[in-house]
């Protein structure tokens, strides 16, 4: 009898299975594909290895600006693939070893619930049943394939095929301008190809602050990506051609042709793990509380398959909770504060509250400040001044509620703009920590002074001034 069953070896589940082993506890692991799971294998971290490629190349194309001359700049496809398949087995071999170092027993095979203590194993060498005083559940999600007419073409992909392609395609339509359709368009149109994003909402990344949202939007157009935004798909046809996409843009019908058509309209919940034993489902997930326990008290889910917030980071979070729980500690999921991030050029991320979510939280009681990237030293030397910081606080104490950052290491700034929001940090106390110069965070306390109108590179950066 095991103390835990991990189903699912993505971020969630192996997080999950080490700190439970760290915390004492008999734990093993079932995985029927690949342990690191979407994330590892087809999802962050091969898009960044490809991001990254896709970047090198448009900065070398730049580099006469910094005063390096290159010549006979050519993209290698196939060591582009070579990089991002070493990145992703040298992170999935680190993972087999830390199981392995924490005495996590790992099982290969596709599990069934068979009831509420016990767990089918099915693989090559047949079945066995696994028993545990507790399971969680972490199965991930897959791709949608929407129902349209032609979406079974082979040369319609998802963003598992599209990060592994035979060639670079001449043309690629994607379908769907969320963060994954636009990392994706962001990888391509860099390396050459002429991509078109169709979007049936009226602009891409929709739950983003608007105003970074439309930012993006501006920058990818400028580097020649079309979007079709309030556009819906018809139809695909295979012709001589390649793939004829037929959409409807308001009231017309378009056609535009593909080589390839990447489908990235949202991800599913795997819940096949549960069918036998009826636990609560919505049209998102298996349903949860904040606990990550799900009606039955000792069954757990966490990741993707619970369709909360699709981020490896909330799967590992939750993983940690969920054990928690389990330990007898009573810790609640915050949803609240989770970062978003997309790793084109330029980076967007963001936390807390968007303008338009604070604008109807707290009406006329917030501030808003914007330090744009251009004031800064070290964006300058850097040669990427695109973008800003936005810092929303309410009024009454100044505490940080949103921060949105759009520009060149917003991932990597969001860190500091995650614990300000944590610790319930007002403008104040950012403003007055020393921040090292030149750097990219001067422009976040600067941001912050902005509040409190103590900013010293900017003249007005008050929006609602
Ligand atoms: P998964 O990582 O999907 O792992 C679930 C595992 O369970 C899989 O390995 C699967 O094989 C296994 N499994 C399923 N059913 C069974 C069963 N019955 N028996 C045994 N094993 C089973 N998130 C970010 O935070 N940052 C990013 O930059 C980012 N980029 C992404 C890019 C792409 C192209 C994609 C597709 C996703 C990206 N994501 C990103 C999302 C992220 O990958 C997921 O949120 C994360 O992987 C979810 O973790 P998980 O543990 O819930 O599930």
């Amino acid at each position: 009898m095991y103390d835990i069953v991990i189903i699912g070896g993505g971020p969630g589940g192996y997080t999950a299975a080490i700190f439970a082993a760290k915390k004492g506890k008999k734990v093993v692991l079932i995985e029927r594909e690949k342990l690191g799971g979407t994330c590892l294998n087809v999802g962050c971290i091969p898009t960044k290895a490809l991001i990254h490629s896709a970047s090198v190349y448009s900065e070398i194309q730049n580099a006469e600006e910094f005063g390096i001359k290159v010549t006979d700049v050519k993209i290698d496809w196939e060591q582009i693939q070579e990089n991002k398949n070493s990145i992703v087995s040298s992170l999935t071999n680190g993972i087999k070893g830390l199981l392995k170092h924490n005495k996590i027993d790992v099982v290969f095979g596709e599990a069934e619930l068979m009831d509420v203590n016990t767990i089918s194993v099915i693989n090559g060498e047949g079945k066995k049943q696994l028993m545990a005083e507790n399971i969680i559940i972490a199965t991930g999600s897959k791709a949608i394939i929407p129902n349209i007419p032609g979406s079974d073409l082979t040369d319609t992909i998802t963003s598992t095929e599209a990060l592994s392609l035979e060639k670079i395609p001449d043309r690629l339509v994607i379908v769907g301008g969320g963060v994954i359709g636009t990392e994706m368009g962001y990888i391509y149109n860099g390396l050459g190809v002429e991509v078109t994003i169709i979007e049936m909402l009226p602009k891409i990344l929709g739950n983003m602050d608007e105003e970074c949202s439309e930012f993006m939007a501006n920058e990818l157009q400028k580097k020649g990506i079309r979007i079709a935004a309030n556009s819906k798909v018809i139809s695909f046809e295979k012709g001589r051609n390649g793939i004829t996409v037929k959409y409807q843009q308001e009231n017309e019908i378009k056609e535009i042709q593909a080589d390839k058509v990447l489908m990235s309209i949202g991800r599913s919940p795997n819940l096949e793990v549960a069918e036998k034993i009826n636990l609560k489902v919505d049209h998102k997930g298996i349903i949860v509380n904040n606990d990550l326990r799900t009606q039955i008290p000792n069954i757990y889910a966490i990741g993707d398959v619970t369709g909360k917030i699709q981020l490896a980071h909330v799967a590992a979070h939750q993983g940690i909770i969920a054990v928690k729980n389990i330990l007898g500690e009573n810790k609640k999921m915050r949803y609240d504060i989770v970062p978003s991030c997309i790793y084109t050029n330029p980076e967007m991320a963001s936390i807390g509250l968007t303008e338009e979510e604070a604008n109807k939280k707290y009406k006329q009681l917030m501030n808003i400040s914007i330090f744009p990237y251009s004031h800064n030293g070290k964006s300058l030397t850097l040669g990427n001044t695109k973008g800003f910081i936005k810092i929303i606080s309410e009024k009454k104490h100044n505490q940080v509620i949103g921060v949105h950052i759009i520009g060149p290491y917003a991932t990597e700034m969001i860190g500091e703009a995650g614990l300000a929001i944590q610790l319930e940090c007002t403008s104040e106390e950012i403003a007055s920590t020393i921040h090292a110069h030149p750097t990219l965070s001067e422009a976040f306390m600067e941001a912050a002074a902005g509040i409190v109108d103590e900013a010293i590179h900017i003249v007005n950066p008050l929006k609602n001034n």
